[in-house]
């Protein structure tokens, strides 16, 4: 018998299940191909449909199923500039809400997953765990706590500061550095994010300035080798960038003005790139979120070589999966993976950077389609997003951790 699907978009509570989908189309973000195939999940993971004879049967006929999207780089809580001041006053309890409800939002609109490249107070980490454990309906998180730079470094937002929540770690010196990820291993962080160079963010710097010692920044790249901890490197210069490589790090983030021999190190060493290439190509956001004059120009005078350098990743080999930087996720992110088209990547490149490289970047494994063992974190659309792009910013249904989190209604 078959049952419909549950009906519903924002349930307090979440239901595991098990389930069958019966008539959709799977589409495989590697190929571009899609294939009229039942799929079963159970536990969280997609499973064979002889697996679970007793599952509820959802019928999905017309539509589209994929892995969902990823924002790989994203700060929930951020209130990025703060032109009211709102985060000199707030406690962790007051941003914990903000950011939670920012995920929360974000799944509604398809992003399955979100990798928190600094955050405030151990917030990614605390939603984190209740989307897992399905207290609440959210996404998939992969947290690096906060951040770490040194002091004046990346990041630093002069004259105003949050001094409730601990946003970044101010490390100098080899010892401070190792004690910096240490302590953030510790709480039980995914990642480690460290501010390498300057960036748009903060007045005094500029997007290429290398902004660690050699002793400082051998000691983060050892202590986070060492402990199997991944690192994601805020980092605008080719130069910088080729050396992370080289020494294992994980993602390069931004990447303003990489070049060839960059990207050559990248691909060699199978280090990615988010490319956040909103945060210079989208002008009218810029003065949407009142970005500062000094922002707002070196976002301008970066965004051409911004592409350029993208492109010239795309071309070495080096692997991309994408990322907002931007608030709020879903609606921000939705903007980044159209601007990437526009930057020069393919439809098909943006969607796999978007869904199955995220998952790929994360540990999620390098299926490009929902097949048995994989996780199940699923969108489900009204036709296929290569042909009509604009249908994966209104997805159907979601279902994260192998749960409905929007339902079909
Ligand atoms: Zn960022």
């Amino acid at each position: 018998m078959t049952h419909p699907m549950p009906v519903g978009t924002a349930p307090a509570l979440v239901t595991d299940g098990e389930w069958i989908i019966r008539g959709a189309q799977v589409l495989d973000v590697g190929t571009g191909e899609s294939a009229r195939r039942d799929l079963a999940v159970a536990a969280g993971i997609v499973v064979p449909v002889a697996d679970v004879p007793d599952a509820a049967e959802v019928d999905a006929t017309g539509l589209t199923v994929l892995f969902g999207l990823w924002d790989c780089h994203a700060h929930p809580g951020s209130l990025m500039y703060d032109p009211t001041g709102q985060s000199y006053f707030e406690g962790p309890a007051e941003w914990s809400v903000r950011a939670g409800h920012n995920l929360m939002a974000a799944a509604q609109l398809g992003v399955t997953g979100v990798r928190a490249t600094a955050e405030a107070s151990r917030v990614d980490l605390t939603w984190s765990r209740a989307f897992e454990q399905g207290l609440v309906a959210g996404p998939r998180l992969r947290c690096a706590g906060a951040g770490i730079r040194t002091t004046g470094g990346h990041g630093t937002a002069f004259p105003r500061r949050a001094i409730e929540v601990e946003w970044e770690i101010a490390a100098d010196g080899p010892a401070e550095m190792r004690r910096a990820v240490r302590s953030l291993i510790e709480q039980g962080v995914h990642w480690i994010k460290v501010m390498l160079t300057g960036g748009l963010y903060s007045a005094h710097e500029t997007v290429e300035d290398s902004q660690l010692t050699d002793d400082e920044f051998e000691a983060v790249l050892d202590i986070a080798n060492r402990r199997g901890v991944p690192v994601a490197a805020h980092c605008g210069s080719a130069r910088v960038a080729e050396r992370f490589a080289r020494a294992g790090g994980r993602s390069v983030e931004h990447g303003y003005a990489l070049d060839e021999r960059a990207a050559t190190a990248m691909a060699a060493a199978g280090t990615w790139l988010v490319p956040t290439i909103g945060v210079t190509h989208d002008e009218a956001m810029m003065v949407e979120d009142g970005w500062p004059d000094h922002a707002q120009f070196r976002a301008r005078s970066s965004a051409a070589r911004h592409a350029e350098a993208m492109l010239a990743c795309a071309e070495a080999g080096v692997r991309i999966a994408t990322g907002a930087d931007l608030n709020p996720i879903g609606p921000r992110l939705h903007a980044e993976l159209v601007l990437l088209q526009r930057a020069g990547l393919t439809p098909l490149q943006v969607l796999y950077a978007a869904t199955a490289g995220g998952r790929a970047l994360n540990g999620l494994g390098e299926a490009t389609a929902p097949v048995p063992g994989t996780a199940a974190d699923l969108i489900f659309t009204e036709g296929n997003p290569l042909a009509e792009w604009s249908v994966l910013a209104q997805p159907r249904a979601v279902m994260t951790f192998g749960r409905f989190v929007k339902t079909l209604a």
